[in-house]
């Protein structure tokens, strides 16, 4: 009888195998080469856009200012209370990121994606120096190291790292102001954060796009497993139309004599891709829809005469009316369907909603916090005096005066440490801390009451706009 188990242990790993995209030509392929441009262009050049707000405020159009806890966008000045801005703004781009998925599949990871984009651009760089597909998979191949095979190596890396600096050194840029920092790091005179963050991402940079390439997307990303939730059968995605293409040229069943498909068997579309799999084997999660497969296959029907889109874009649905004999809807029929209509409406109230809130915003803000240790003092008077941190934030770019008031009882008056005039100036783009005392003389309902209601006002002398917070006022229960 022979024996079942196999006598050599099987391995469980399997190595990957390098993948070496070939150049291609067509019109997704110069829409990728356009979005590279843009994306790039937007993330190098952006710190380095000037915008100016006044001799107290810095220059930069972009700037994240840690240490002054404000954000900075062109002419939009988000403070640290205003975080509703920048939660909008994320919850915008995640709607937006549902919408594109559930219309155009993972267009997100085929065009826009970093990791898609510095990789893209790390191919580009290794195909100039090394050259096209089969010279960079000879070169792969060549075991020996001769002086060739290291001069291309060096320069390659070499290349490579200098976009991975250039890239740490742009992210770091947008966290102070940049022409400054760039002196800073030449002259050894920047915070060793500013040294780390560049190291970190300098070498992340280098990793994953010299090195990692596809295998983020297919392992490290989780991506790829949420949005599946995000499309259904009307979402257009890559595809290739077996039902044309089949039995392909080299098939078995050409072979035994079947009338050959348009598919001649040329690999095109698999020597393209990014992420090394046969479109023509079906929907894979690996399949990051970059559509280059679409451009090499075109480009080979053209050769052959044949009609274009034996890969394409397409949808389920259309797929199952192809094969009744049937045409594809038309794309705006995909695009425009509920769940595409309900994340368009949902990230157009946000956006609307953040713009309204811009628009209304006061450039006076406070906050008031009593002092609860002791809660309240009796005065030599008899009366009840409660004290209250007031901080007073001046988002104009020039000094106000304010005026604190408050209503509730009338009884209670206001008296404001160290300011005789009843007047607190504050600087522009200050955050001012003022100390607070309300009064309420011996006998009067507050100083008697455990607890009464208050609203703290303080109002603009020059332009009357005002401010308040509540609060309460603490007596001596009687
Ligand atoms: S590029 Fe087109 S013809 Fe060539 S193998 Fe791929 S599907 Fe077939
Ligand atoms: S199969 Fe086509 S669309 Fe998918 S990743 Fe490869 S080249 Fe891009």
């Amino acid at each position: 009888m022979a024996d079942s188990h196999p006598t050599e242990p099987q391995s469980l790993y399997a190595a990957r195998e390098p993948v070496f995209p070939k150049k291609v030509y067509g019109k997704f392929r110069n829409l990728k080469w356009v979005i590279m441009v843009i994306t790039l262009g937007i993330y190098y050049v952006t710190p380095w856009i000037r915008w100016d707000r006044g001799a107290a405020l810095p220059d930069q159009a972009v700037l994240l200012d840690l240490a002054n806890r404000r954000f900075f966008f062109f002419w939009i000045e988000i403070w640290p209370h205003e975080f509703y801005f920048v939660a909008g703004l994320l919850v915008m781009a995640g709607l937006g990121l549902f919408l594109f998925t559930s219309a155009l599949g993972r267009v997100w990871c085929g065009y826009a994606c970093p990791q898609t984009v510095w990789t893209d651009l790390f191919i580009l760089v290794e195909r100039w120096i090394e050259g096209d597909r089969n010279a960079r998979l000879r070169l792969h191949r060549q075991k020996s190291w001769d002086l060739r095979k290291i001069r291309l190596r060096l320069t390659k890396w070499a290349t490579w790292l200098l976009i991975a600096v250039a890239t740490g050194g742009a992210w770091v840029f947008y966290f102070t102001d940049a022409p400054t920092l760039l002196v800073d790091l030449f002259t050894l005179n920047a915070h060793p954060i500013a040294y780390t963050t560049i190291a970190v991402l300098t070498g992340t940079t280098f990793f994953f796009g010299g090195f990692a390439r596809e295998q983020i997307c297919i392992y490290a990303c989780p991506w790829p497993r949420i949005q599946a939730a995000m499309m259904d059968e009307d979402t257009l995605t890559v595809g290739y139309r077996e039902w044309r293409g089949e039995p392909r040229k080299n098939s078995e069943a050409v072979k035994a004599g079947e009338p050959q498909g348009d598919c001649i068997d040329c690999m095109a579309c698999v020597n393209v891709c990014p992420v090394g799999i046969d479109i023509r084997d079906g929907q894979q999660l690996e399949c990051i829809t970059c559509a280059l497969c679409i451009d090499a296959c075109d480009d080979i029907m053209a050769k052959i005469g044949k009609p274009r889109g034996l890969i394409d874009y397409m949808a389920f649905t259309d797929e199952e009316s192809e094969r009744a004999g049937g045409k594809p809807k038309p794309i705006i029929k995909h695009v425009l369907r509920p769940r595409t209509i309900l994340y368009t409406a949902l990230w157009s109230l946000v956006g609307i909603g953040l713009v309204f809130a811009l628009f209304i915003r006061s450039d006076i803000d406070l906050t008031v916090a009593p002092v609860r240790n002791p809660t309240f003092v009796t005065l030599s008077d008899g009366s009840i005096r409660n004290t209250y941190e007031v901080r007073i934030r001046n988002m104009q770019h020039e000094t106000r005066d304010f005026e604190v008031t408050v209503k509730g009882d009338p009884a209670i008056r206001v008296e404001l440490e160290g300011a005789t005039d009843g007047k607190i100036g504050v600087n522009a783009d200050e955050v001012y801390l003022q100390r607070v005392y309300l009064v309420a003389p011996a006998g009067s309902k507050p100083a008697t009451e455990e607890r009464s209601d208050v609203r703290i006002w303080i109002e603009d002398l020059t332009s009357g706009e005002r401010a308040y917070k509540d609060t309460v006022f603490n007596g001596k229960e009687e």
